[in-house]
């Protein structure tokens, strides 16, 4: 299997399309042929949720040996996936049970080991990483304790939560967080300025592990298929509901779709930053600098894998719209939600899934649906969103053991100032 740009001018093997990232004619990298009909699907309903997983990645990288792609998925889809039902016709699907909390946790683990698989701790790897929250601490987690692979984390020094900051900064050995006085752009142009630093790349072996890595995008298939496979027999038609930003989640729930597994509707679920629900609408498309709001994981203005739908779809608005439908909703229409799902239900929803279950909900009246399975994905703990969740519900929220033992660790960290000068001279000095 080959993956090729989007923008068409590349085609690649596996290797290059996950230790490049992005496409040298700036595109990103999309599988060339998905097969579409495959034998396991057949059979996925008995299969645990690693023996899918595996079926799904052998599609996608049928060049590495059954046994060794085996283990990178036994070792990365470590944790579970489980529905939890509202209604008869709604339901949660938690993607929060793994180490940092939230669902990056599949494509950063998936994507940790692939490359050190491909790497076989032959040369050292520098991993550069622009964080603001999420990302680092998945990327951290993944890649923490692999020979060979050094992870450096920037984040913006006093912008981001006491939690945030404690699992970006708690990790050590081959974990470096760099503590930058400066924002979160500051920090991204930081990393961009070495990606493109000759120099620099002459030296040190960069590496990028952002959202757009390939590697990243095919595991956040995985779990869609093992949400299907707890629904059991008799509950079509499905309805994914999926808090969005980049975008990267529901490209995931794309793909599962393509290689067979029918979805009735992807519902792409915004908060303020709307301008993927504005494109859906309207065909329009306008990228603009993002505003804050309390599920902040999705304040994306230009989100990056547009041009992979784009790219599924032929560019076609009219085919787009048959399978994704996308709302919006705003920070008060968020905190109802938590308020309505707890009181409701009696279950607990963070932010990002607060704003999927409206959609969700408000999908489903305006269509008359009686009989459908929504499936709400649920992609962080509402524990790292405690203070908001327990002003909505006036409870209080549990830490899980892991963030409680992670609380408890010193943070330690190099500052230093927002200056390009400053971050290579330590690059280059940190001997790799
Ligand atoms: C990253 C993130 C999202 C948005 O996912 P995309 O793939 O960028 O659309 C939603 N919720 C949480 C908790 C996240 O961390």
């Amino acid at each position: 299997m080959n993956f090729i740009s989007t923008r068409k001018k590349q085609t690649v093997n596996y290797v290059d399309a996950v230790l490049k990232g992005l496409a040298d004619d700036g595109g990103l990298f999309f599988p060339e042929n998905v097969p579409s009909d495959n034998s396991f699907l057949n059979s996925f309903c008995e299969n645990s949720f690693q023996e899918n997983s595996f079926e799904i990645a052998k599609l996608f990288f049928p060049t590495i040996p059954n046994e060794d792609l085996r283990e990178i998925i036994e070792s990365s889809v470590s944790f579970p996936a489980p529905l939890s039902q509202l209604t008869e016709n709604q339901y949660v699907l938690e993607l929060f049970h793994g180490p940092t909390l939230a669902f990056k946790d599949f494509g950063a683990r998936f994507m940790a080991r692939l490359m050190n698989y491909i790497n076989k701790g032959e040369s050292s790897f520098n991993v550069l990483v622009a964080t603001s929250g999420d990302t680092g601490s998945a990327v951290a987690n993944g890649f923490y304790g692999i020979d060979g692979i050094n992870v450096f984390l920037l984040y913006p020094s006093g912008k981001v939560s006491e939690i945030q900051e404690k699992q970006l900064t708690t990790y050590g050995k081959n974990v470096t967080s760099l503590e930058i006085d400066g924002t979160f752009d500051d920090c991204q142009k930081l990393v961009k300025t070495a990606f493109g630093d000759n120099e620099l790349n002459d030296q040190l072996n960069l590496t990028s592990a952002n959202s757009i890595n390939i590697a990243r995008l095919i595991p956040q298939s995985f779990y869609y298929v093992e949400a299907i496979k707890q629904l059991g027999e008799n509950h079509y038609p499905i309805i994914f509901s999926v808090p969005s930003g980049n975008l990267g989640n529901l490209t995931g729930g794309l793909l599962a779709n393509k290689i067979g597994f029918d979805v009735y509707k992807f519902i792409a679920a915004t908060n303020s930053n709307s301008v993927f629900t504005e494109y859906i609408n309207s065909g329009v498309f306008s990228p603009r600098k993002s505003v804050r709001t309390l599920s902040n994981a999705m304040d994306v203005g230009n989100p990056s894998n547009l041009e992979r739908i784009k790219f599924m779809f032929g560019d076609n608005l009219e085919l787009t719209r048959k399978v994704i439908f996308s709302d919006t909703y705003n920070d008060e229409q968020t905190l109802e939600a938590i308020k309505e799902v707890y009181n409701k239900y009696n279950y607990v929803i963070d932010p990002h899934g607060a704003v999927a279950y409206n959609a969700l909900t408000d999908y489903a009246e305006k269509n008359n649906l009686n009989n459908y399975a929504g499936i709400i994905l649920e992609t962080a703990h509402p524990a790292k969103f405690k203070d908001i969740v327990e002003d909505a519900i006036g409870i209080n929220v549990e830490l899980p053991l892991s963030l409680n033992e992670c609380i408890k660790k010193e943070k330690r960290t190099i500052k230093l100032d927002k200056s390009y000068d400053t971050f290579k001279e330590f690059l280059l000095n940190s001997k790799l």
